[in-house]
């Protein structure tokens, strides 16, 4: 029996409030708040009646940090879940300090302007010093290593699909394929079509951030930056068919390169269609991905945050979106001294999902490994305090919540390997 407070009420916190819904005996009390009221008080409409979970509703900027401060008061969550934006989390985890509860996101923290002069000069420091270029990093969130580990709680950072799930298929197949790891190739296939000509399946602004900028990977010890969009691979995807796949820098492969320093290469992929690469090509070659404010008739506008609000809402794609996604691991390695390779991933369906919560599968792969690392905390199941990843916990009863909850694993010992 907890109480858990959810931040945002977008595509992936509806997910995750559905799925906290099926488990009132873990998640007795829950309260959803967000920055639009209206999108809080329809979940709540929806669910009360099919479910013990207690839900109330608050209305929060989550900017305002004394206001975080009074609901989380009030409220006496146990552990925060902030399924919003990563660019309060700092400010989040901050309240979560001074009211004593857990924390939890699924994206690591970057900061809403980029263009900030005392950020960009520590951005520059970092980049001249690691050759690391993306504006999201872990560091910013393993600062609070400490402050947690002192008053007990657990912050536990990226536990989504990716990042999340994919470093508890790193972990799990250290504990119980290998013994050591040499490569990870780590895969991320959106067969989903949802009929329109662009739009993003998660946050519009986060997703082409993420996209457009410069490409890495990381290879014995060092970061290798490459052009957006220049590593291309072909690969046949179960349940999917033959997709295109980019090279993408990701979150993931900062943590995973700390916490296994043996693996000596990590790639990130994820496939993109023609009809997106085109869109998002002329959108940035007009300026409309740039996080630099604009004047526009008197008023300042963010280009990119200006675009987001003429997107489809990814909340709005559950109905449309047909196909699967399909998003897993790769890793060569040795076990009792003879080369091996192993491939894990889910399969997961975008109308099987929309059925069960009303979402297209990206949301879905997303918020039911939110539901379930909140869970691990809250049951007991992980208790490591302090600032961590996914993979520094035990897989195996995360792994088994998926395999319960909707994301089962399927594994392969003979994969095609991405050159
Ligand atoms: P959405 O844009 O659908 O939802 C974001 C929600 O946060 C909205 O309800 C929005 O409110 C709310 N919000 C935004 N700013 C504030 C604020 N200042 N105060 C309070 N609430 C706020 O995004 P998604 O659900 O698609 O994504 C949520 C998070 O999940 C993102 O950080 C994204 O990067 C991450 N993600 C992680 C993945 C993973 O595998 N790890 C995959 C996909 C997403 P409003 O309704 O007013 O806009």
């Amino acid at each position: 029996m907890s109480r858990v407070l959810i931040i945002g009420c977008g595509g992936v916190a509806q997910v995750a409030i559905h799925k906290c819904c099926q488990h009132p005996d873990v998640f007795s009390d829950l309260c959803i708040a967000s920055r639009t009221l209206s999108k809080c008080e329809k979940i709540k409409n929806e669910l009360e009646g099919k479910t013990k979970t207690n839900i109330t509703i608050k209305q929060i900027d989550a900017n305002d940090y004394d206001a975080l401060v009074s609901l989380f008061k009030e409220f006496k969550p146990e552990i925060v879940m902030n399924l919003g934006m990563p660019y309060q989390n700092l400010k989040i985890m901050d309240a979560c300090l001074e009211c004593d509860c857990h924390y939890l996101d699924t994206a690591a923290y970057e900061p809403e302007n980029v263009n900030d002069p005392v950020w960009r000069e520590k951005y520059e420091k970092r980049v001249k010093e690691k050759n690391f270029t993306a504006y999201f990093d872990y560091a910013d969130q393993w600062s609070y290593e400490e402050k947690f580990k002192q008053k007990g709680l657990i912050a536990l950072l990226g536990c989504g699909f990716d990042p999340g799930v994919t470093q508890a298929y790193v972990a799990y197949a250290k504990k119980h394929e290998f013994d050591t790891i040499e490569t990870l190739d780590i895969l991320d296939c959106n067969g989903g079509d949802h009929g329109y000509p662009f739009a993003t399946n998660f946050n519009p602004e986060i997703n082409l951030r993420e996209v457009s900028s410069e490409a890495a990977y990381y290879e014995n010890g060092k970061w290798i930056r490459v052009p957006a969009m220049s590593i291309k691979r072909e690969y046949n995807f179960d349940g999917v068919g033959m997709k295109d796949m980019y090279l993408l820098h990701h979150e993931e492969i900062e943590s995973i390169a700390r916490n296994y320093p043996e693996i000596k290469r990590i790639r990130f992929y994820m496939t993109f269609g023609e009809s997106y690469l085109r869109h998002m090509k002329c959108l940035e070659n007009v300026g409309m991905l740039s996080t630099k404010p604009v004047m526009y008739n008197g008023v300042s506008i963010t280009p990119i945050q200006f675009l987001k609000a003429m997107l489809p809402d990814p909340a709005s794609l559950g109905p449309r979106t047909v196909g699967k996604t399909n998003i897993g691991c790769i890793f060569e390695g040795y076990k009792d001294g003879k080369k091996k390779r192993y491939y894990i991933y889910n399969m997961c369906d975008h109308q099987e999902s929309y059925k069960e919560v009303g979402s297209q599968a990206v949301s879905y792969t997303t918020g039911v490994p939110a539901m379930c690392g909140a869970m691990m905390i809250l049951k007991g199941l992980w208790t490591l305090t302090g600032a961590h990843t996914v993979e520094e916990y035990n897989p195996d009863p995360f792994i088994d919540a998926l395999n319960k909850y909707g994301l089962p694993i399927t594994e392969s010992y003979e994969p095609i390997m991405v050159e």
